[in-house]
């Protein structure tokens, strides 16, 4: 056989051989990686879904947090990653919002994933710390806008959901504050409950235990309408934040070139999950909407994050935040 011929004979071998092992997929445990710190909201929507998504799979998924502020290094490894199936990522609208917000991004959410589809939908929760001096949202914007050099509000850093929220306030209110980054809302919380730090605005996934428990005061919800599972708390809005909305969406990604086989397998595990009642259950106690499965597909994510990215662009560069 002449060189040429059997360079590509030993082409086609490697084709057949990787497509076989992406056809017998999963043969070994999956790593979900985290942007976030363990015990926070990412973190609980990880878990939720990982636990699911291995039974079809026949294999664990394991939850791997790589926390950063701001969420940027996990994207990043995923990225980086072998693009076999093993290895995928959760993140929220982080991926819409830190291509605006980052100068230097190492990873572009547009062309550097494959994508397997939208989790869920979850509100925020403008919280603060419970021996605040306020009662209520009307006490709470005249306190703050009168002590603002004074005032912290804790994030998850430049690119997380709570600076996200956190800066859409401060503008709304036309107050700015000192800001206090951790790597992921668990920490912060934990500052929180223990007087360190003011106030904050999380996801109910976080937030949800901690106010029905009364160690945290709630000033408002940030969807348009109330959250079924805490239907006492005034959202923003009706409070006089005329539309005010920051609601965050949960997402799966795998790196890009990740094989078919493998990604229809991730895909059809992560639509057994949106459909599992007791998922649906776990995430509407927490004041989560899960999407349909129809939303559970990399052609909806696609459309999703691309909407996203033209809806928070301009409002991020209207704000004038940038990280480097
Ligand atoms: N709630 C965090 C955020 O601000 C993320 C986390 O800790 O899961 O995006």
């Amino acid at each position: 056989m002449n060189p040429f011929a059997l360079r590509l004979t030993l082409l086609a071998l490697a084709a057949a051989a990787s497509s076989a092992l992406a056809q017998q997929f999963p043969t070994k445990s999956i790593n979900m990686l985290v942007p976030y710190a363990a015990g926070g909201p990412t973190d609980t929507v990880a878990r939720v879904v990982a636990q699911s998504m291995g039974k079809p799979l026949g294999q664990t998924v394991i939850v791997e947090n790589k926390p950063s502020a701001g969420g940027i290094l996990a994207p990043e490894t995923v990225k980086n990653a072998k693009a076999d199936g093993y290895t995928i990522l959760i993140h929220h609208v982080g991926m819409a919002t830190t291509p605006a917000l980052y100068r230097q991004l190492r990873f572009n959410p547009l062309t550097d994933f494959d994508y397997i589809g939208l989790i869920n939908d979850v509100p925020m929760t403008l919280i603060a710390r419970a021996n605040f001096p306020a009662k209520d949202f009307k006490e709470f914007l005249a306190y703050v806008k009168a002590n603002k050099d004074k005032v912290n509000y804790a994030n998850a850093g430049i690119g997380a959901a709570s600076h996200l929220c956190g800066m859409l306030f401060m503008s709304a209110i036309q107050t700015d504050m000192q800001t206090i980054p951790y790597k992921g809302t668990a920490p912060a919380m934990n500052d929180l409950l223990g007087g360190q730090v003011d106030f904050m605005c999380d996801q109910t996934t976080n937030t949800t235990s901690q106010i029905k428990s009364g160690k945290v005061k709630v000033y408002g919800v940030t969807s348009l309408k109330r959250v079924p599972s805490l239907p006492e708390i005034p959202t923003l809005h009706e409070q006089g934040l005329k539309n005010f909305e920051v609601g965050i969406w949960h997402a799966l990604y795998a790196p890009k070139g990740t094989p078919k086989a493998a990604l229809d397998k991730l895909v059809a595990a992560l639509q057994a999950t949106v459909k599992d009642d007791d998922v649906k259950k776990r995430f509407a106690d927490l004041g989560a909407t899960t999407y349909g499965p129809e939303k559970a597909t990399p052609a909806a994510l696609q459309a999703h994050l691309k909407a996203e990215i033209a809806k928070w662009t301009p409002l991020i560069k209207k704000a004038g935040v940038y990280a480097d």
